[in-house]
């Protein structure tokens, strides 16, 4: 009989997931670790949405849904974001996480050999899910600051280049592209012909407090009090979609509103290419949790300004705990900061020192093609925040 092994395709084999994987092995003996792995926020779904997910299921919405997801859901998103971007956003569908309305967007454009190009550090389900489709990473390097290299991106295009993947508030640093950053982006992808792909998943969590001059945005365009469409507190977002209509815009519930188990997400564009988005959904995932889609229209209303006041402050925190020792860009966003690892050792002998002190963070090469920065989530108490500045820095 063959080996099982035998059946495995290229395909799964060209994903590796082995940094990951070796971090978690590493941490699978600490003993109620100072945890700073985490990609989840460390607040619990608003009782109101809960109250509304259990709704939804009482009242019998336990079936599929239509493939775009229901009506009152995608109009509601279209409104908010068409008031927020200050144009016609064109298509909304609903889709099982941000990571699912990734997938569908690759599978949609790229076809063998296309290139997509995106930023070093990255958030690393860009890279697999194009080698699952037979694309292409273009991964140019934004060190040490993590500013947008527009001059960089341009020389990295190619004939084969479809798609610019933009990433702000960024997994894994937490910078926020500027105003500037984001027109320099639309002019490079409009010059070249380019799809950006904007995952904006962070978008609720921004702490630079944009100004709207700085945001570019004339005063009728932003929507006061209601901000943005899925954190009606928030400032607001520099988005490419603003300004250049071949974008899809990803947004998601799994951070905004801490239900990454509820896998909701979803993606505004162009019809011509969310069409096919939705055809392929149709085939996959089929559609999104329906309870959950009722559940997310009741969260679109709920003010989640405490939870990203508190994250600003542990920011500021993180910010204040590290910088004595270690070299860091201010996080502006998200709830990651990116320092580099103390001079002359690699940030997964970093990790490992930091693992034999109870502390767990994650190596850069997990998000990134160097190995000198470490991630840190700062999603958790003020007392593990400070305890784990203090053991990172004593160890530095
Ligand atoms: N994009 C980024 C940048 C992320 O960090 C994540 C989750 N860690 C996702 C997309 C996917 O999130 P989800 O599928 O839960 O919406």
């Amino acid at each position: 009989m063959r080996p099982p092994t035998e059946f495995i395709s290229r395909r799964a084999h060209g994903v590796d997931a082995s940094g990951i994987r070796k971090v978690f092995d590493l941490a699978a003996k600490m003993k109620d670790p100072i945890n700073f792995s985490i990609g989840l926020p460390d607040f619990d779904v608003p009782e109101e949405a809960k109250d509304a997910a259990i709704e939804a299921i009482r009242s019998g919405h336990n079936r599929y849904t239509p493939t775009q997801g229901i009506a009152p859901l995608r109009e509601r998103l279209r409104k908010d974001l068409t008031a927020e971007m200050g144009r016609d956003v064109g298509d909304v569908l609903i889709t099982s996480g941000v990571s699912g309305a990734l997938l569908l967007a690759i599978l949609a454009t790229i076809d063998p050999g296309d290139e997509a190009i995106f930023l070093d550090p990255y958030f690393v389900m860009y890279k697999h899910l194009l080698t699952l489709a037979g694309g292409k990473s273009v991964i140019v390097d934004s060190y040490p600051d993590f500013r947008f290299p527009a001059e960089k991106v341009e020389k990295a295009i190619t004939p084969r280049t479809k798609l610019l993947i933009l990433n702000s508030p960024s997994n894994p640093t937490g910078v926020v592209m500027t105003e500037a950053e984001v027109r320099a982006a639309v002019d490079v992808a409009n010059r070249h012909g380019l799809l950006i792909v904007s995952d904006e998943i962070y978008e609720p969590f921004l702490y630079g407090g944009l100004r709207t001059e700085d945001s570019g945005l004339s005063k009728e365009n932003v929507a006061p009090p209601s901000g943005s469409a899925l954190s009606p507190q928030s400032s607001v977002l520099p988005s490419p979609a603003r300004h250049y209509p071949n974008t899809l815009i990803l947004r998601g519930f799994s951070k905004s509103h801490a239900m990454t188990g509820w896998r909701l997400g979803c993606v505004a564009g162009p019809e011509a290419v969310v069409q096919q988005m939705a055809k392929v959904q149709q085939y996959t995932f089929v559609c999104a949790p329906s309870p959950f889609q009722h559940a997310a229209l009741k969260a679109m209303d709920l003010p989640m300004d405490a939870a990203v006041d508190s994250y600003r402050r542990k920011r500021d925190r993180v910010v204040e705990g590290l910088s004595r020792k270690f070299e860091i860009v201010k996080p502006e966003g998200a709830f990651y900061i990116f320092p580099k690892a103390p001079a002359g050792m690699t940030a997964t002998e970093f990790v490992a020192k930091a693992i034999e002190n109870n502390v767990l963070i994650i190596p850069g090469n997990v998000f990134s093609e160097r190995d000198t920065h470490f991630r840190i989530s700062y999603a958790t108490t003020d007392e593990k925040i400070a305890a784990g500045c203090e053991v990172l820095c004593s160890i530095a």
